[in-house]
């Protein structure tokens, strides 16, 4: 396949970019704005692969998207690209309602223009493949409630809000003119090359610098955290075997509440690498925990279903949530200098250097 990824520089969309050039023959074109969370310093390990090209663009830039299609000729477009961080969206919510929904319907769009043109075959074989998020169900209250394909949506957040903006629109886009899309809806995702703003890699990286690591509210808010190399094994699936029109939810099967993240990070870290800062008489990791004012609106517990992506497409994750963490605590530790250079912007200082 010829798969047209946007948001590839980001967190997920890079995990997925390595796993198709490392355990496919897809050839695949990046598409990405180079947000502040765009780094293309995740994909050095493929970025020299005849398979792969990059183009900086927004998707709400139809014409260069359009010229982008026309050119790279796809057979699915892989649609990751999006403003993605919750307290980011509480703080400005004006790039989430671009990017997430005037983005989204502007490559909707695009894309239907692209496929509208292509034979009878192609246009059959073609796929546009929206990836989102457990947050448009909102939170669930009863400990055994799960989110399922057909749970409605609830979003809490500006950031959910406008996925679950976007999810509509891509349903109604194959309902009206018969594109021919799938959704997925994923857990919270963790693993390498995730950005030091969202929980577990600030925790590791403040942990090292001796600083305070932040918890909201109580601690008690419950994710179900997945490995982010199995979700990009779950995309492959979706992208390639599901059905038109159908949507899948992935998860990790791995509820955790928040605190019992952090401590666990903390547990690692005293093994792996022992505390050295000012404070390292006063005891482990975990005495740095510090409570903060909980987040405005924050939901209480998400956790998925996930059974109709493993009995219909035969996905299951690979690694639990004690193996997962420990590969990416590892990650972080031996990957610093990435770390360090998002920390301190230089990542972006020189890419713009390099344009
Ligand atoms: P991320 O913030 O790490 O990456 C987003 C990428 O999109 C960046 O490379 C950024 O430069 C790019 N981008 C932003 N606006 C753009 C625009 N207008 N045009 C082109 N590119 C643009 O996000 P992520 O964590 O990798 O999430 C990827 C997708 O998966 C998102 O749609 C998100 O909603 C969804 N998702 C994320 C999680 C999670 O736990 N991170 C869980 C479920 C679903």
């Amino acid at each position: 396949m010829r798969i047209m990824v946007t948001g590839g520089a980001g967190f997920i969309g890079s995990a997925l970019i390595r796993h198709l050039l490392d355990h496919t023959d897809h050839q695949v074109l990046n598409l990405d704005k180079l947000t502040y969370a765009g780094n293309l310093e995740s994909l050095l390990s493929v970025a020299d692969s005849p398979r792969y090209q990059f183009l900086q663009a927004d998707i709400a830039d139809s014409e260069t998207v359009a010229a982008a299609l026309a050119q790279f000729q796809p057979d699915a477009v892989m649609h990751l690209a999006a403003e993605s961080h919750v307290d980011r969206s509480i703080d400005g919510p004006a790039a989430f309602i671009q990017t997430n929904i005037v983005g989204t319907y502007a490559l909707l769009e695009s894309t239907r223009a692209y496929w509208a043109q292509l034979d009878e075959q192609r246009k059959q074989r073609f796929r546009f493949h929206h990836i989102s998020t457990d947050e448009v169900y909102g939170d669930l209250h009863g400990v055994d409630d799960l989110f399922t394909e057909t749970t409605p949506y609830a979003p809490s957040s500006p950031y959910s809000a406008s996925k679950a903006a976007s999810d509509h629109l891509v349903r109604a886009w194959q309902r009206t003119y018969g594109l021919p899309v799938l959704l997925s809806n994923c857990s919270n995702n963790y693993g390498p090359f995730h950005f030091p703003e969202k929980l577990i890699p600030l925790v590791i990286l403040n942990a090292l610098d001796g600083k305070p690591l932040p918890v909201y509210g109580n601690g008690q808010q419950v994710r179900d955290w997945l490995y982010v190399e199995d979700h990009a094994r779950a995309l492959l699936k979706v992208v390639s075997e599901g059905v038109v029109g159908e949507t899948y939810n992935i998860g990790g099967h791995n509820e955790q509440k928040n605190i019992d993240v952090v401590r666990s990070i903390c547990a690692l870290l005293d093994e792996l690498a022992p505390r050295r800062d000012a404070g390292a008489g006063a005891g482990g990791y975990e005495i740095l925990i510090t409570y903060v004012k909980d987040r405005p609106g924050h939901d209480l517990r998400y956790a998925i279903d996930a059974s109709k992506v493993e009995r219909e497409l035969g996905w299951k994750p690979q690694e639990t949530f004690a193996s997962g963490l420990r590969k990416t605590v590892r990650w972080y530790l031996d990957n610093l200098d990435w770390c360090r250079r998002v920390q301190d912007g230089s990542y972006q200082r020189e890419r713009l250097g390099a344009l």
